[in-house]
């Protein structure tokens, strides 16, 4: 016999262990939507009448939480863009832009995408071996970096990232054994804008990566599988994650559970990403010392800091948003 919606009766296509459910397509995405919709007001993630800048890679969970807060945008009144950072890494960053750009016009999101070569002359490998920094660390000091500063220029009152809860959890788990406890404080479902940062949330903090996935295939969202070239075999948050996944077959629910904990405690491990005390003297963005970090970073690679030429860059790439 084969299974059937717990909703519709319907055949079903999704299992959902914890909630000891089976859905359609239709009932499964309404699920997942109603589980986001939960936590943007349970966590009061948005506000009506904000403007909300989703970062979107172009891989499945991004293209999920962009597709659920398309929705979810008009349910709480809320207006919404997308930014994309293309890091010009050879055929996954062509790739990425051309499914960001499926997505966002598919689901009539305006889009900016912001090219690193176009703002710093060289792709993300480059830059990284110029500066003799691993890949990947120079990779989230320029996302991280870029999308600030798009977020500021676009006027925008909250950036949402796609991370779900398997990522957070693994990383969570991963600083705790390390007792790098500073670092759980950053994983909330929000940090609040302070001095030049806009704040951050995370829509997806109570969805598993499977439900995320599933989501994106099922509701037809363009997303491209194509594997960043750099992405580590198995690293120790691959190993966090097999740990946390055996112990929620055992146990449904268990990483729900692990999430809400987070979200309750992340703060009593550190003060938070503090409101940094300065302005770069280059391009304004929120400093430790007298220049940011991407301007130190092409600073070391290129031989001269380009914040201020990012920002330019950004300033163009992010017209395009009409909120
Ligand atoms: Fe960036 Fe690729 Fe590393 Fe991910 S795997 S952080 S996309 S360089
Ligand atoms: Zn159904
Ligand atoms: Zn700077």
């Amino acid at each position: 016999m084969h299974a059937r919606c717990s909703v519709c009766g319907e055949p079903a296509v999704a299992r959902v262990e914890y909630a000891r459910k089976w859905f359609c397509g239709a009932h499964f995405a309404g699920y997942v939507e109603g589980k986001v919709l939960g936590a943007l007001e349970r966590y009061r993630l948005v506000e009506r009448g904000w403007r909300v800048l989703a970062a979107v890679s172009g891989g499945a969970d991004s293209a999920a939480m962009l597709g659920v807060l398309a929705k979810a945008s008009v349910a709480l009144g809320f207006r919404l863009a997308a930014v994309h950072v293309d890091l010009g890494i050879e055929g996954f960053s062509e790739a990425s832009r051309r499914a960001v750009e499926e997505l966002c016009g598919s689901l009539g999101v305006p889009l900016a995408v912001v090219s690193l070569p176009e703002v710093a002359g060289v792709g993300l490998p480059e830059l990284a071996r110029r500066a003799r920094r691993p890949v990947c660390s120079v990779c989230g000091a320029v996302k991280r970096y870029l999308v600030n500063v798009a977020a500021a220029e676009a006027g925008a009152d909250v950036v949402a990232l796609g991370h779900h809860a398997d990522d957070l959890l693994a990383y969570a788990v991963k600083n705790f054994l390390f007792q790098r406890l500073p670092e759980l404080a950053k994983l909330g479902p929000k940090t609040e804008s302070t001095g030049g940062l806009v704040g951050r949330v995370r829509p997806l903090y109570e969805v598993y990566k499977s439900e995320a996935s599933l989501y994106a295939r099922l509701s037809g969202l363009p997303f491209t599988e194509e594997r960043c070239p750099y992405s580590p075999d198995r690293s120790v948050e691959d190993e966090v994650r097999a740990f946390l996944d055996s112990v929620e077959a055992r146990r449904p629910g268990f990483k729900i559970s692990l999430a809400r904990g987070l979200a309750r405690n992340a703060g009593l491990w550190g003060q938070g990403p503090r409101s940094p005390p300065r302005a770069c003297r280059v391009c304004g963005a929120p400093s430790e010392g007298e220049l940011c970090s991407f301007c130190r970073l092409t600073l070391k690679a290129l031989g001269r800091p380009m914040g201020d030429v990012a920002r330019e860059k950004v300033r163009e790439a992010v017209s395009a948003i009409k909120w």
